[in-house]
């Protein structure tokens, strides 16, 4: 059998806010493959083949995200499922009222609010200014800790940039909107996370220095493991959640150091602090079930997985919510650059959690109440019961 979710909120836990002006200076007919993962990486990665971009448009045609997308926002805008026709027909309505435009498209999923990853794209977009661009959707932020150790690094000393690096995190953590941390290390240096002495770490920033910053594993990752710890001690003090990119991502992840059991043992260390495994190890989810149905306090965020690996939701979600407590997973879309992201996800796993869901009904693992509530946890109640919202 299966279950009816349509009217069950959405909130979205993971995506990355934009300005309207963003979305005007866009080329308008290369939004669809700025939605693909493909397109993404383009934009986002230090280590993307821009000759290639005609190329990655082109995959759109094949991708089934892209083919899913033009067909369902068709159906949104009244138009023909044509590439020319939806583009014509986005392109004239966001410049109609670009606020507009993004609101009716949450609005159609009921997305009816979003958690914001400040660290991208960089300079940080305020939160109003997102949520100005959403139509007035409200808009919550997750503090990343990379750009502050940026911003705390120079010429001085090793605890002249400790104590700027504190200050950044205290003062994020002054503002009640601000609702969780995020660290992307495994972008960085890697999810093996060690602990140095402080002595270690200092020397380390010393070498690192002198190797003009470089990502090595020699010289930043003592510093930035110290660091990193550091801010799991300011988070816990002020009672905040801490996110932590765990899984692929563009081409500059360091995919050697990325996965579930790579951060396993430094997860198991930090047990009296909520985390959410953001992109839920993915492609490495059967490794982040696993994380999360040992571990109580280790949520999963579906994004990434959702939406780009589009036909893998179902089996996943069966494998997932097989394993873990409902109440850890949350629904997120990981939107970077297009709105279009977050009712076209919001709608996959939608539906994808109402045949999971109903299957379990089928075998008598669930009463349908059981299956509804579950159903709505993952599209909201979850993330908004974690966070306070
Ligand atoms: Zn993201």
């Amino acid at each position: 059998m299966q279950i009816d979710l349509t009217g069950s909120d959405v909130v979205d836990a993971h995506c990355h806010p934009f300005r309207s002006q963003d979305l005007l200076d866009r080329e308008p007919r290369a939004f669809e493959t700025r939605c693909m993962y493909l397109g993404t990486a383009l934009i986002s990665s230090n280590h993307a083949n821009h000759d290639l971009a005609e190329f990655v448009e082109e995959l759109t045609e094949t991708t089934l995200f892209g083919l899913a997308l033009r067909r369902w926002l068709a159906a949104h805008l009244g138009c023909e499922p044509t590439k020319d026709a939806v583009v014509a027909a986005r392109d004239g309505a966001l410049r109609a009222d670009p606020p507009g435009y993004a609101r009716d498209l949450l609005a159609s999923e009921r997305v009816v609010a979003v958690v914001a990853d400040e660290g991208y794209p960089q300079p940080t977009i305020p939160r109003e200014d997102f949520e100005a661009a959403l139509g007035g959707v409200a808009v919550h932020r997750v503090g990343r800790i990379e750009p502050w150790i940026v911003a705390a690094r120079g010429d001085g000393t090793f605890d002249g940039m400790v104590q700027r690096f504190e200050e950044a995190v205290n003062l994020a953590a002054s503002d009640p909107q601000l609702i969780a941390f995020k660290t992307i290390i495994a972008y960085r240096t890697g999810l093996d996370i060690t602990d140095p002495t402080s002595a270690a770490a200092a020397a380390a920033y010393e070498r690192w220095r002198e190797d003009d910053w470089r990502e090595t594993r020699e010289h930043a990752k003592p510093v930035r493991d110290f660091l990193l710890r550091r801010a799991f001690a300011l988070a816990k003090t002020h009672d905040r959640v801490f996110h932590v990119h765990v899984g692929g991502g563009d081409p500059d992840v360091n995919l050697a150091h990325a996965t579930p059991r790579d951060v396993f043992s430094f997860f198991v260390e930090q047990q009296d602090i909520p985390i959410v495994m953001i992109h839920s190890g993915y492609p490495w989810v059967a490794e982040a079930t696993y994380v999360a149905s040992v571990l109580p306090n280790v949520y999963l965020d579906l994004s990434e997985l959702v939406p780009w690996g589009w036909g893998q939701i179902d089996w996943s979600l069966e494998m997932i919510l097989g394993a873990v407590p409902g109440a850890k997973v949350l629904h997120g879309s990981d939107e970077s650059s297009e709105p279009e992201m977050f009712p076209t996800s919001a709608r996959l796993v939608r539906e994808a959690l109402e045949r999971v869901l109903g299957t379990f009904i089928d075998r008598d693992f669930l009463s349908v109440a059981d299956a509804e509530t579950i159903g709505r946890g993952v599209l909201a109640d979850n993330v908004r019961r974690l966070h306070g919202i």
